[in-house]
């Protein structure tokens, strides 16, 4: 049990010591021809088709116990602060024949011996943010992902360029591993407002100039609770998680979410072969802010049944967060990303179709044809409102 801490020290080690960085062997044959079989979220070698799984972090460290006895930052060893001035760029020794091969880890933790053939791989937990705790595998196939993506541009086609349709190309639709911290927290809200309960309503004027008012109690709300949440995923890395529609499409990942997040295993390169994979480059304290924000609103969540009878709402004026406990682990999540450049007036612009791998759930940022602005405001409203459905599924 991890006591007190408010250091950053990692209190939670969870490295995969049967692997080494270098040739990662199937354990039936000693291939190094691993790889993610597709639909099946298992690992299986190429050679003697040999499959099997790394086990479930959740049972491994233990992450489905002991939330509500958090106390301090509890933070997983991959998912500690990166190391200032770390190389991406890393020179692996080939376990096969010698050579030195050097692999990016901003995009991928694979690479094949150009010498050999052997397959290298990343494994040791890098001081700059590469290697998380655990990987969600893949489980819907790019065939798939292709399906969900024509279905959903054909649904919405109203609202696309014709042109889209003309230039889909199933080849560009690439697998990638994107960063996420998933925190487990215990902690307590304070909320003080004022609610109101209408009492009588009229209009008064003549047909010309008619107003409507409304007679109401005013009452001194508070409400205090406690509360847990459990696997509840920030985006950590800094480029994806800014939140502007108008300037950045990204964030389309966020309105894929919630990810089955308890059926993370424990870290095998071997998971992300064949695909790239985005590097975490955000610590623990800089994604306090962005955990604080949302136990708040799921702490306004979570009183709204107990306000229902002020039927002109609550003003809540007051939010008092006491954050008690917290345990951080870093993942990578799949997902299937399909990139569009469109060019309107003069300006190039990115659009994405995001497929969430693991459940299907499907969103993107089609090109808006012009004169269709008003949809395009209603679409960022339900993308908003997504979210805060996501947290909630998040928290209970
Ligand atoms: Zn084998
Ligand atoms: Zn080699």
């Amino acid at each position: 049990m991890p006591g007190p801490s408010m250091s950053s020290q990692p209190a939670l080690d969870t490295a995969n010591k049967n692997l080494r960085d270098g040739v990662n062997r199937c354990a039936k044959c000693g291939s190094t021809e691993v790889r993610l079989r597709p639909g099946s979220g298992r690992l299986v070698c190429l050679y003697c088709r040999f499959e099997w799984d790394e086990e479930r972090v959740e049972e491994a460290f233990g992450l489905g116990q002991g939330i509500q006895d958090l106390r301090g930052t509890v933070v997983a060893s991959g998912a500690k602060d990166i190391a200032a001035g770390t190389d991406e760029v890393l020179t692996l020794k080939c376990g096969g024949c010698g050579a030195e091969v050097v692999i990016d880890t901003g995009h991928r933790l694979n690479a094949r011996c150009h010498w050999c053939r052997h397959v290298l791989s990343v494994n040791d937990q890098l001081p700059n943010g590469a290697v998380p705790d655990a990987v969600l595998p893949f489980q819907l196939t790019h065939a798939q992902a292709v399906e969900k993506i024509r279905a959903f541009a054909a649904g919405r086609r109203l609202f696309a360029h014709a042109r889209f349709k003309a230039e889909f190309v199933p080849e560009n639709v690439v697998g990638v591993y994107m960063p996420y911290m998933v925190v487990d927290g215990s902690a307590s809200a304070e909320l003080r407002g004022q609610g109101e309960v209408q009492t009588a309503r009229y209009t008064r004027g003549n047909d010309k100039e008619k107003q409507t008012y409304y007679d109401a109690d005013v009452y001194q709300v508070g409400r205090k609770l406690d509360f847990t949440v459990d696997d509840l995923a920030l985006e950590s890395s800094a480029e994806r998680a800014r939140f502007d529609p108008r300037a950045n499409t990204n964030n389309i990942i966020n309105t894929i979410l919630p990810f089955d997040t308890k059926n993370a295993v424990r870290w095998n390169a071997s998971y992300l072969a064949g695909f790239t994979s985005e590097k975490r480059d955000q610590d623990v304290a800089a994604l306090q802010p962005a955990l604080e924000q949302q136990l708040l609103s799921i702490a306004r969540a979570q009183v709204r049944p107990s306000i229902a009878r002020y039927d002109r709402g609550v003003r809540w004026e007051q939010e008092k967060l006491d954050v008690h406990g917290t345990r951080w682990v870093s993942m990578v999540l799949p997902v299937w990303l399909y990139s569009y450049y469109h060019v309107e007036g003069g300006r190039g612009m990115v659009h994405y179709i995001a497929v969430n791998a693991r459940t299907g759930e499907t969103m993107g940022s089609i090109p808006i044809a012009r004169g269709k602005l008003l949809l395009a405001a209603l679409t960022v409203g339900t993308i908003l409102e997504s979210i805060a459905i996501a947290i909630l599924m998040a928290s209970s």
